[in-house]
């Protein structure tokens, strides 16, 4: 989308505008006229696929099942995109490149919003683009084709299928999964170590402006849509589009995974917001996470472990917080300690979370998404880890790791040293406990987390000044942060 003018020209028969200074529009509930997808509906997707020259017929359109005008207002629908394109240089690697831009071109129709990707599709249209006449999907598969063409003019022909009818989606849906699932595969095997670039997408800086994902082999794209591969295919078609090539320069940290190249590139491409990125940790300066991850890791201090929730879980997590507020203390394109933004696909990786004891540091997760990664646990922890049907809260979360002997759990102290605190002699007195006089009354910690009532605070940077230090036993079970 490089000049208003074309985009004017190019939808005059649309009855809405379209244009990016629609992305990031949001639509609530009460102003839908209909919902597509999202977590009322199980079986949702949109798929790309690069298909022989033959096998598409250009500039057309196809629905499957109700169009939006037989569409009940206030209802929500099962919801299918189906993305054929042909052209001489597409390459299937494309397919996950050329499926992410739905999402992005969908948000430049005025009242029509895309959020997630793959599997997990929610798309809202307002009632007043309804009601200015935006009734069809033939008009959302025209812009779709014209984007689609204009912005990556590789492809040559393209078609596109809108599915509506709830038990055709639920046909062609275990489909959509294997294919995500052949493509994620592909994109196994290669370290991060053997490459000399990695690759940025900033295509969700129009809902989270300091967002930056960085794709590595072993660290896929927050969305899960885009692996190191895919963007490799987008940067070398289009070089000064939303993915482009970071060299990686110097490895800084190989634990957390900090990079010169990637420190300054993410540094450029969120002018100056983020300086610095450990793609292997959730502390200090972890990825940001944009709002579209499929997963959030969350610390519970009360164990120190990750919980893990993906989007489609409706219930509450283990610590009491469901998935929608847990997203929204990691989202918004920042550094959130304990709060991060994940992929599916990157719990397959041996870099997942390994500054942080990767699977060792995990403690729950939902069964679906266990049973999704289950080969890719260390053999030994897979009946460590908790899920819904072991442990709905955190006493009944500690009795089970507990009893399996989570390596977690060697990390708990029955006796620690509990923050020091300034009490009054006579207070402590009182107490029975013992003040000791402390010759240097400072504590001075880059990082000094303090847990209190379920939450973790961090104090950045901080000194303490107390007058006195207080040595207490604590006779209850606690943990101390690694
Ligand atoms: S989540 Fe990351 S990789 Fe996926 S579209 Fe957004 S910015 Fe790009």
């Amino acid at each position: 989308m490089k000049e208003a003018k074309s985009e004017m020209s190019m939808f005059q028969d649309i009855p809405v505008d379209v244009g990016v200074i629609y992305e990031g529009e949001r639509i609530r509930r009460k102003d839908m006229f209909v919902e597509l997808g999202g977590p009322d509906v199980k079986e949702k997707f949109e798929l790309a696929r690069v298909k022989k020259p033959e096998e598409v017929e250009d500039g057309k359109i196809t629905i499957i099942g109700p169009d939006i005008k037989d569409m009940e207002e206030g209802k929500t629908y099962a919801f299918g995109i189906l993305i054929e394109v042909a052209g001489a240089k597409l390459e299937p690697e494309l397919e996950g490149v050329i499926e992410r831009r739905i999402h992005a071109y969908c948000n430049y129709i005025e009242g029509f919003m895309h959020l997630n990707q793959r599997y997990d599709i929610w798309l809202r249209l307002s009632k007043k683009s309804y009601q200015k006449g935006l009734n069809s999907f033939q008009y959302i598969g025209k812009v779709l084709h014209r984007l689609f063409k204009s912005e990556l003019p590789i492809i040559e022909k393209m078609q596109v299928t809108f599915i509506t009818d709830a038990e055709k989606v639920k046909e062609l849906y275990p489909q959509a999964l294997q294919i995500y699932e052949a493509r994620d595969a592909r994109a196994r095997g290669l370290k991060d170590e053997e490459v000399d670039k990695f690759y940025g997408c900033i295509l969700c800086q129009s809902f989270a402006p300091t967002h930056c994902c960085v794709i590595t082999p072993q660290r896929y794209s927050n969305c899960g849509a885009i692996s190191w591969f895919d963007a490799r295919a987008s940067a070398n078609i289009d070089p000064k589009g939303p993915i482009f090539e970071i060299d990686r320069g110097e490895l800084l940290d190989p634990v957390k995974g900090e990079y010169a190249g990637v420190n300054e590139a993410v540094k450029k491409r969120t002018l100056g917001e983020i300086t610095r990125v450990w793609l292997y940790t959730a502390f200090g300066y972890p990825h940001t996470s944009c709002g579209c991850f499929e997963g959030v890791a969350f610390y519970i201090p009360e164990v120190d472990g990750f919980g893990i929730v993906h989007r489609g879980y409706k219930e509450t997590t283990v610590n009491g917080l469901a998935f929608s507020t847990l997203a929204d203390s990691t989202a918004g394109g920042r550094q959130v300690d304990g709060f991060h933004g994940i992929s599916i696909e990157y719990m397959r990786s041996p870099k997942f979370l390994q500054a942080d004891g990767g699977y060792k540091r995990v403690v729950w997760m939902p069964k679906e998404v266990k049973e999704r990664v289950k080969n890719f646990i260390p053999a030994d922890l897979v009946d460590k880890i908790a899920t819904e049907e072991d442990a709905k809260t955190i006493d009944e979360l500690k009795a089970f790791l507990k009893a399996r002997n989570h390596p977690v759990v060697e990390h708990w102290k029955e006796e620690v040293v509990a923050v020091p605190e300034a009490v009054p002699a006579e207070a402590a007195a009182e107490a029975g406990e013992e003040a000791v006089p402390t010759m240097v009354p400072t504590i001075t910690a880059a990082t000094l987390p303090i847990t209190a009532g379920g939450y973790k605070i961090i104090l950045k940077d901080a000194k303490i000044y107390a007058k006195r230090v207080i040595i207490r036993a604590v006779k209850s079970e606690k943990t101390e942060k690694r």
